[in-house]
């Protein structure tokens, strides 16, 4: 789960780690009512959106008048911005934070992920922050540092301290760097996130150390631990298809082809891509229904498959394993008459109760193609979908 830059600064002003002031606005009322509250010139208009590179796409401005303010604020909301980050549409600008300007020295990177090869959370710094990291990384990685953390022992001072120094950090301001870098780890444990970005990280004329941005990333399978964190969550900024999927208990990510999958177990789901494009199709979305595969599970999970236009057939993969064949096939042939499939449907079963399971199919009104094997669903479903 991802949040808004302004919340993050939120977390972390709670670890104890300086931010601007601001304020976040969802109408222009608000701009006028708020905004004055806030010390400038200059004062700066951030478009809060899930993506990074808003500096770049026009949704960051440095504004010297509270009617500046206005009328970048009036510009920005509801407007479709696009960055590296969004899709080519943009997404929706619904809030803004209007923050104190502040004068900046020196910008740096300080990052915290989970570094999956050699499974440690692994501290990033480097003292070229700012709006051009990623080709900082691609041109010049020797001035990216990495500094992983033994999760039994936290982060150790010796070592943090190295990292300050490598981030370019004034000598005068080494030990509060340290201090900032251990917040910001402890906010990044507490929370079950996935990962934290401050980026950049500035020293300011007045020899200040202040988060400029925050990003977090949070691990949805900690989301039932963290009521807080989970009350952060905004929908809209979302795909609607994946939040309706998962109300439902519906594993579901959307993807360009035209071959909807309905698969229970996520390995399967994986397999029954892949042998979808060796026959020669192409995807329509990832679908795990779980092990459950209730007949409501399977009607979403229709419904949801149906909302795309690119869809051409469905392929329904399931293995029963501890669920029954013949209460699937039951499930499906009653999902597939409410929501009245109109592409044609091939399903293949296997496993516990299948000989009644495929009865229940054969003698439906549903019109199913039947395959016994996943070689056989593939080839009959590329096949239908032309
Ligand atoms: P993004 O990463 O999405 O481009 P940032 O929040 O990092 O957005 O802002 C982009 C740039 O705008 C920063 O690198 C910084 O130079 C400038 N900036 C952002 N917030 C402020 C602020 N409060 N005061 C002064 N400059 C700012
Ligand atoms: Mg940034």
């Amino acid at each position: 789960m991802k949040i808004h830059e302004y919340q993050g600064k939120e977390i972390l002003r709670r670890y104890g780690v300086t931010v601007p002031l601001g304020v976040v606005c969802r109408s222009i009322e608000e701009v006028s009512h708020l905004a004055p509250t806030i010390m400038g010139p200059p004062w700066v208009v951030k478009a809060q959106i899930h993506a990074g590179g808003r500096g770049k796409g026009g949704g960051v401005k440095v504004v010297s008048s509270l009617e500046d303010v206005h009328r970048a604020a009036d510009e920005m909301l509801g407007m479709m911005l696009v960055t590296h980050q969004t899709s080519p549409d943009g997404q929706q600008v619904r809030w803004v934070l209007i923050e104190e300007g502040v004068a900046i020295e020196s910008e740096m990177y300080l990052g915290i992920v989970i570094d999956r090869v050699s499974q440690r959370v692994v501290i990033i710094g480097s003292a070229q922050g700012g709006m051009d990291i990623e080709s900082v990384a691609a041109s010049t990685p020797e001035h990216i540092h990495r500094l992983p953390v033994d999760p039994s022992a936290g982060v150790d001072d010796g070592n943090v301290a190295w990292l300050s120094k490598k981030m370019g950090i004034p000598p005068d301001l080494q030990h509060e760097a340290a201090e900032l870098i251990s917040s910001v780890y402890e906010a990044f444990w507490e929370s079950d996130a996935s990962l934290v970005e401050i980026n950049p990280l500035i020293v300011t004329k007045d020899q200040r150390l202040i988060a400029l941005d925050a990003k977090f990333n949070f691990d949805d399978s900690a989301l039932f631990r963290q009521p807080d964190i989970a009350a952060l969550r905004d929908l809209d900024e979302e795909n609607q298809d994946e939040v309706d999927a998962s109300a439902h208990g519906l594993n579901y990510i959307a993807l360009d082809g035209s071959i909807g999958c309905l698969v229970n177990g996520a390995g399967l789901a994986m397999a029954t891509m892949d042998i979808i494009k060796f026959y020669g199709g192409e995807p329509a979305n990832f679908l795990d229904v779980g092990g459950g595969a209730t007949t409501e599970q399977v009607t979403e999970a229709f419904k949801l498959m149906l909302r795309n236009e690119s869809l051409r057939a469905i392929l329904v993969n399931i293995f029963g394993g501890i669920m029954r064949c013949d209460v699937v096939a039951k499930g499906l042939v009653s999902a597939a008459r409410e929501v009245n499939l109109d592409v044609p449907l091939v399903v293949r079963l296997e496993g516990t109760n299948v000989e009644r399971g495929r009865e229940i199919l054969a003698e439906s009104d549903i019109e199913i193609i039947p395959a016994a094997t996943m070689a056989e669903a593939a080839e009959k479903v590329v096949a239908a979908a032309g």
